[in-house]
């Protein structure tokens, strides 16, 4: 068996102990002689798979009792859809433009009410968070929305919007469970799972009581209300099964490793390492605003395409795989999520010292 280093953006790793286990009770989950894949959504063994899921993940996140938890499909772009259906009230939201994810929820909100653009940062291509302590937020604004970890660009909040007393929604799909959060600061979290958490399929959104209502845009499709969900306690129709099984692995895996704070520790250790050598080298340079990095994504480039195709060629010879940056980008681009192991990040960098003497 080989496995290399993977720093794909998402589908992403996992951790290899999860897998194992996972591996483990592929034929015969726990004596009910079936996989969790086989066996029904009602079932009193996946009823406990999904009741601990939540039950952990509430716990790691520290989630008040008035926040539901919902396990949705449709990946964290139906949001984009689902977010203005259900949240837009007076058909008006103030979005923050900090890349592509962003850009695609402003333009789908767009749809179905009046989205505002309050503030952008594509002016320098994505390459740093604006200013967000004093914008224009909107009278009536149902909602101010933001991408806090961008997952194509390196970015990442360090202080959240001052949204003058609006509920904040925040897309944390690459960031989810990186690092302590305060659940009470936002009206909505959500993201696709497939980054941070699991596997592709899973959409986990965390939301505030009050904002889920029978009140959605009309003719908003039953599956796509999260009253729906929330009242069947996402059992409503078949749920991603597998999938969160999986997801519920990870969080009892994150508990045991110390929860998020353990997390953040581990996370900045292994980006200090990378962004201190992206800041010493002759070859290689971050393209992202200091203050601004993300812990997850960590963009970068040498300045040359050519070199950088060689670089991305040759690491991937070497057992370091998925660097390439996004296809609208270019250069190349290390994700670091929760599953990547120090080594990961040490043995990448003593590569790219080598092919920085190789190319210099
Ligand atoms: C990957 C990603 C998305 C899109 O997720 P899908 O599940 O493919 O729809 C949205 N937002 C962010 C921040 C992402 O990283």
């Amino acid at each position: 068996m080989k496995r290399v280093y993977n720093f794909s953006a998402g589908p992403a790793v996992l951790p290899e102990e999860v897998l194992k286990e996972a591996a483990e009770e592929m034929l015969d989950y726990r004596g009910c002689g079936m996989s969790v894949m086989e066996m029904s959504h009602r079932s009193k063994a996946y009823e406990t798979i999904i009741t601990e899921a939540e039950a952990d993940l509430r716990e790691l996140m520290n989630i008040p009792d008035n926040y539901k938890v919902l396990f949705l499909q449709g990946g964290a772009s139906q949001q984009f859809a689902m977010i203005p259906m259900n949240l837009m009230k007076n058909k008006v939201a103030d979005y923050i433009v900090t890349g592509q994810w962003a850009k695609k929820a402003y333009q789908e909100a767009s749809i179905y009410g009046k989205a505002n653009k309050i503030a952008s940062s594509e002016d320098q291509t994505f390459s740093y968070i604006p200013d967000c302590s004093d914008l224009p937020i909107s009278e009536d604004a149902d909602y101010v929305y933001i991408c806090e970890n961008n997952t194509i660009y390196g970015t990442k909040y360090k202080t959240l919007p001052n949204t003058k007393g609006k509920p904040l929604v925040a897309d944390v799909s690459s960031c989810f469970l990186s690092e302590p959060v305060d659940v009470e600061k936002y009206g909505m979290i959500y993201g696709g799972v497939q980054k941070n958490i699991g596997p592709a399929g899973v959409v986990i959104a965390i939301i505030r009581e009050d904002l889920i209502t029978e009140d959605t845009l009309p003719g908003t499709p039953t599956m796509l209300k999260y009253k729906t969900h929330a009242d069947a306690k996402s059992l409503y129709n078949t749920p991603p099964a597998y999938g969160i099984y999986i997801c519920g692995k990870v969080f009892k895996w994150i508990k045991k490793m110390g929860g998020l704070a353990a997390m953040k520790e581990h996370n900045e250790k292994k980006a200090k390492i990378l962004y201190d050598f992206l800041d010493s080298s002759k070859l290689f340079k971050g393209t992202v605003v200091k203050e601004d990095r993300s812990l997850m994504n960590v963009p970068f480039v040498t300045g040359d395409a050519d070199l950088d195709a060689k670089f991305v060629k040759e690491a991937k010879e070497a057992g370091f795989e998925n660097l390439k940056g996004h296809r609208t980008v270019g250069g190349m681009r290390a994700s670091i999520y929760n599953a990547m192991p120090i080594e990961g990040v040490e043995k990448l960098v003593e590569f790219m010292k080598k092919f920085e003497a190789e190319n210099a």
